[in-house]
This record gives C-alpha cells, sequence and structure tokens, in this order.
C-alpha cells in the first residue's frame, strides 16, 4: 500500500479548530491496527514554486513567499499566520503530488494529508493556502502522464477553489457533494454539484452518491482524486450532515468499488474533520484508508 505521510503536517496553529494531530494519530493508528506497516510510509517532497505556478498566480505566491499576505488576506485564510505555515502547505501539497503519481503505479493511494479545496490561484481561504488537488492534477497532466483527471469530493464543504480553477477546463470534471447551507458562501460551479440539507443521513447521502458516480466516470478520467472529508459525520463542529461511521464507511466503499470497475486508479487525500474528540475523526480516515487497502485492484 501507498501512504503518504510526514509528522512535519502536524504543525502547532494553537488550540485552532483545525487538528493537525490528526495526521500523526491517524498513521500511529494504521500501523499499530496493521492495516499498513512502516515501509508502506512514503515521505512527501516539497512542493517546488515553478509546480506552484501551474495553479496559483505569481503575485500570491511571491505575497506568501515574502509573507507580506494583507489582513484581509490572512481573515479570509482563516489561519494565524506563522512562517513555517509556507513550507508546511508546500509539503503537504508535494505530498499530494507524490500520491498521484504513486496512484498511477499502483492502482490506488492514499495521502494522509491534503484536500485543500477551498485555495483559489490568486487567494488563500478556509486554511487551504494552496490547492494541492488542482497542483497535482496540473503536474501530471503537464508531465504527459495523464489526459483528464476527476475530482469526487465529499468533503462536507463546497470545493469552491477546485471548481473555480478548473471551470471551462473539459479535461477535468470536478464533483463536489456537500452541505448546501454552510462555508463557502459563494460556490461557484464544479461541473456536478450536490447541495444536500441540513441533517442529512446515510441512506439519502449513499442515494445521491451512487447515482453521482456514474456520471462523474463517463468523463473518461486517467485518475480520480478522491477528497474524503471526515466532515459529513454527525456531529462535526463545521459540518451540518448526520452520516455514520458507517455511513461514511459505505461513501468510501462505493466511491473506491466505482472507480475500480471503470478500472480507474485513486489518489486519496484527506480534506477536512472537526469532531469535538479528534478520536472520531481519525476513525473515520482510518476506516477509509481500510477501505482503500480493500479495495485494490
Ligand atoms: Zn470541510
Amino acid at each position: 500500500m501507498s501512504i503518504v505521510y510526514s509528522p512535519k503536517y502536524e504543525l502547532d496553529l494553537g488550540g485552532h479548530i483545525w487538528p493537525t494531530i490528526k495526521y500523526r494519530l491517524i498513521a500511529e493508528r494504521l500501523l499499530a491496527e496493521g492495516v499498513a506497516d512502516a515501509a508502506d510510509l512514503v515521505s512527501p517532497v516539497l512542493c517546488s514554486w515553478e509546480a506552484l505556478a501551474l495553479v496559483h498566480t505569481s503575485e500570491y505566491l511571491t505575497r506568501v513567499r515574502d509573507g507580506t499576505l494583507s489582513e484581509d488576506e490572512i481573515q479570509t485564510l482563516e489561519l494565524p499566520w506563522l512562517p513555517e505555515l509556507v513550507e508546511g502547505f508546500r509539503l503537504m501539497t508535494g505530498g499530494t503530488c507524490v500520491a498521484a503519481e504513486l496512484a498511477l503505479e499502483h492502482g490506488s493511494a492514499v495521502h494522509l494529508g491534503g484536500g485543500l479545496h477551498h485555495a483559489f490561484p490568486n487567494h488563500g481561504e478556509g486554511f487551504c493556502l494552496f490547492n494541492d488537488i488542482a497542483v497535482a492534477i496540473r503536474r501530471l497532466q503537464g508531465a504527459g502522464r495523464i489526459q483528464r483527471a476527476s475530482v469526487v469530493d465529499c468533503d462536507v464543504h463546497h470545493g469552491n477553489g477546485t471548481a473555480m480553477i478548473f471551470e471551462g477546463d473539459p479535461s477535468v470534471f470536478t464533483f463536489s457533494i456537500h452541505q448546501h447551507h454552510n462555508y463557502p458562501l459563494f460556490k461557484p460551479r464544479s461541473d456536478l454539484d450536490i447541495g444536500l440539507a441540513d441533517g442529512t443521513g446515510d441512506a439519502e447521502y449513499l442515494s445521491r452518491l451512487s447515482d453521482a458516480l456514474p456520471i462523474v466516470l463517463r468523463s473518461s478520467p486517467d485518475v480520480v482524486v478522491y477528497v474524503a472529508g471526515a466532515d459529513p459525520f454527525r456531529g462535526d463542529r463545521l459540518g451540518g450532515l448526520a452520516l455514520s461511521f458507517e455511513g461514511l464507511r459505505k461513501r468510501d466503499a462505493v466511491v473506491f468499488e466505482a472507480a475500480r470497475s471503470a478500472g480507474v486508479p485513486v489518489v486519496v487525500v484527506l480534506a477536512g474533520g472537526y469532531a469535538a474528540d479528534v478520536e472520531d475523526t481519525v476513525d473515520v480516515h482510518v476506516a477509509t484508508v481500510r477501505e482503500m487497502a480493500q479495495a485494490r485492484p
């Protein structure tokens, strides 16, 4: 199994709602439960500024690199500004790039990080400095490794940055299934959007997802990026859907099975997860990796 992970993802954000501790806890649980062994863990590589520029504007990257983002920009990012954020996010973006390459080689791979779907070409938003999903796709396209890609975004929040980046690009099909009345307020159109009502539970969610996946796969992607947010979980502090552990496990199984039967490699990124008890978020993500292992071609 290919699992990209770095202990450097555990940035100290001083009590911020984003539990960066989850990455280490997930890696430890995967090893402790025998889902993975140490040889499965692959280190990410720092994403180059050139690769970031495949998606982001040079003006934005210069401000990030120089630490000269405005107060407004930092407020939109919703993170305390720390100089080490730049390297942390470059590493996390590089991690998705590494995982995407491994997925093409092995049929599937997971990045214990990434899913930074709120980052736009010219600004960061909602805890996302760079859009790792878009950078990884553009890198693979630029290297001639793939022509087409699909994004299956199951985070509870709409994938606004990703939708905007690939708007009007027929080579990338973007799909987002999310809670309609939630952040972000402005939702640029994905190729397929499903905005769910508050409190939607397992049955409705799984039925809508199952109906959508054939449409996504009809776009003939060479790779699927699965944004496996843990925040549709009931009781998530930033989410208002009501999926159970079992519902989320089935969600993962449905996505992996759809991709497997279409013969399309899948790269998993974790995205959000803000349960009051971080162990609940860890449980959801660990189950995703288990499902990926079981669905391996
Ligand atoms: Zn989210």
